[in-house]
């Protein structure tokens, strides 16, 4: 991992980043008041946040499906607004628990290079690693201490970047779950997913084409 750099100096995000409830305010502050093209700040819904939530896994184990596939995904075709989904489900994956009740500044959310390099960053992890070199790397946790409505300490543990934050969060889900990943047998797809063991294949795309190629070579 080469960005533990990004870690410093940005204790400052550090709060938003973890509070369990954004609000717009604080939303505004942390993204130094940048506004769109139109002239006016973009936000994203509380709604649209639950929509994320839904796309990436509301179970730990179906994240682990979501970042498979988002690891894995050929970034090519992928659209502007379909880079926008990513933007906020990377927040999703990251804080799996956070709840809105307010719109938040899409500023204030993994930015779009933020998105490129944790894909990059999980497709490296899902690499085979050899007997003789170790690979790894460093991850800052941070701690932000808070007060609850009677007045006992509550305690947010985040990272200080969306890099670091996706990073821990795979990380942690492939060490509860690896076991369970299995890889496409189509030796033209070998893709990992998250399936029952019987399950061979990624999709039944990659089964239907395997079976048809073993029936046209068994023809033959
Ligand atoms: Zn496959």
């Amino acid at each position: 991992m080469k960005h533990k750099s990004r870690h410093i100096g940005e204790v400052t995000k550090f709060r938003a980043d973890t509070a369990e409830r954004i609000t717009a305010p604080t939303a505004k502050r942390m993204s130094g008041g940048r506004i769109t093209r139109h002239g006016r700040p973009m936000d994203v819904s509380p709604r649209e946040l639950e929509r994320a939530k839904d796309a990436v896994g509301r179970k730990a184990k179906d994240r682990l499906a979501w970042a498979l596939e988002f690891a894995q995904q050929n970034v090519d075709e992928l659209t502007p607004g379909e880079l926008l989904d990513d933007r906020i489900r990377l927040r999703a994956f990251i804080r799996p628990t956070e709840v809105w009740s307010a719109p938040v500044l899409l500023s204030s959310l993994p930015a779009a290079i933020d998105v490129v390099i944790v894909r990059r960053e999980f497709a490296g992890m899902l690499q085979p690693v050899s007997d003789t070199v170790q690979r790894g790397g460093e991850i800052v946790l941070m701690y932000m201490m808070g007060r609850d409505h009677e007045g006992r300490p509550t305690i947010d543990i985040g990272t200080g970047d969306p890099v670091s934050g996706a990073t821990l969060r795979f990380a942690e889900l492939l060490e509860q779950y690896g076991p369970e990943m299995r890889r496409c047998a189509d030796p033209k797809c070998r893709r990992w997913f998250v399936g029952r063991q019987n399950k061979d294949y990624c999709t039944t795309t990659c089964l239907s084409r395997v079976t048809t190629e073993r029936l046209r070579k068994g023809e033959k």
